[in-house]
């Protein structure tokens, strides 16, 4: 089913799902990609032959069912945490999914009946995810330039009809890039304490931005969820994780499926925290080219937003989003229309590909001047 096409009435659809097509971000083949936030890297050969090795050894007992609460993962992702930010998390505050889009899922399912808010322009997902578990979405907004105002935002949490039990922020944000400051946060999560307020921090190993997992210890109602996919180049492996006071990790179990992370994930994701530093290498390099990229559509004339993400936002180009972004993959080069009239995404990719990238561009603007 494609955007466009109804839903034939024959099929007991739910009603909440009748007006929506699947997910989809363009997967096209031979273009330089850099549409979906991926880390452009490929994962380095020894790491490759450590995984290989790990996972030839755990093949025998697939007959198995998987660790059902991962707790080895779980210790692991907290170690590396604790590494990264100085705090004394264990695997009791970390629960892990098959993405980061499975933990937010997992949110919705178990706390969501008292509705959600987000502040757009933000991750499209969230809003997809309300609407398939049912639970009610306020779109919350952001001022022009995409900063969120502590005080504007908790204004719109208190002007919703039933303050929501669910608030969303992410940070760096998607698809602006900007992000909040811990004591922006702290404010919000103040003074919002019957609410669980969820930091999305899928970008935090590209941020200049310290972590919101060190207010952890002094807020309950605080909840922060990452991912491996990108800074860990590990998107296709699918490891997600939620760092948060134990009793929500707890809940979480009311609501995951039975054995949901298989051994196959629970082994790689392992192996790859064993090569943290050598896999995150190339997240210097990318902000780096981030800072590049930058400068270098500023010179052509175009407005680029400041990101702490890994992939830029811009805008200041002619004539619509829809045909320039169809004019740049006409050359070979896909990057994201995120609906945001006037404005074009692209993520940062490896020297190259940005090279490719911002000759195929300044090639466009020529065209269209
Ligand atoms: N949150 C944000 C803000 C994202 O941009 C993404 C991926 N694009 C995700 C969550 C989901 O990432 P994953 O499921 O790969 O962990």
């Amino acid at each position: 089913m494609t955007s466009g096409q109804s839903w034939p009435s024959w099929l007991p659809l739910n009603p909440n799902l009748r007006d929506l097509s699947p997910y989809g971000a363009p997967q096209i083949k031979d273009v330089v990609a850099l549409n979906t936030n991926e880390n452009p890297y490929k994962l380095p050969g020894d790491v490759v032959s450590a995984m290989s090795a790990k996972i030839a050894a755990i093949l025998p007992d697939l007959n198995r069912y998987p660790d059902r609460d991962a707790l080895k993962l779980r210790n692991g992702l907290a170690g590396y945490i604790n590494s990264l930010s100085g705090t004394l998390l264990d695997g009791e505050n970390v629960w892990v999914a098959n993405g980061s889009n499975e933990i937010l899922q997992s949110l919705f399912l178990a706390f969501g009946s008292g509705g959600a808010i987000g502040f757009t322009p933000s991750y499209s997902v969230h809003p997809l995810i309300a609407r398939s578990t049912s639970v009610r979405w306020v779109a919350g907004t952001r001022d022009d330039d995409f900063t969120l105002d502590p005080k504007k935002a908790i204004e719109q949490i208190h002007n919703s009809d039933q303050v929501p039990s669910l608030i969303f922020i992410t940070t760096p944000n998607n698809p602006t890039g900007n992000a909040l400051s811990l004591s922006d946060i702290e404010v919000i999560v103040g003074e919002c304490p019957t609410s669980l307020v969820i930091i999305d921090e899928a970008y935090a190993e590209f941020s200049r931005e310290k972590s919101a997992v060190t207010l952890l210890n002094d807020h309950k109602n605080l909840l922060v969820v990452r991912t491996m996919s990108k800074a860990f180049a590990l998107a296709g492996a699918r490891v997600g994780y939620l760092l948060a006071d134990p009793i929500i990790v707890s809940a979480l179990g009311l609501v995951r499926l039975p054995y949901h992370m298989s051994t196959l994930t629970q082994t790689v994701a392992l192996a790859a925290l064993e090569f943290n530093e050598e896999l995150q290498a190339e997240v210097k390099l990318l902000k780096s080219e981030r800072e590049r990229v930058l400068k270098a559509l500023r010179a052509l004339g175009l407005r680029v937003y400041p990101s702490d993400a890994n992939f830029l936002l811009f805008t200041g180009f002619q004539p619509s989003s829809h045909d320039f972004w169809e004019r740049i993959l006409a050359k070979g080069v896909l990057i994201r229309d995120v609906g945001l009239s006037g404005t074009l995404r692209v993520t940062i990719g490896t020297p190259e590909e940005n090279e490719r990238f911002l000759s195929v561009i300044k090639e466009v603007l020529d065209e269209s001047a």
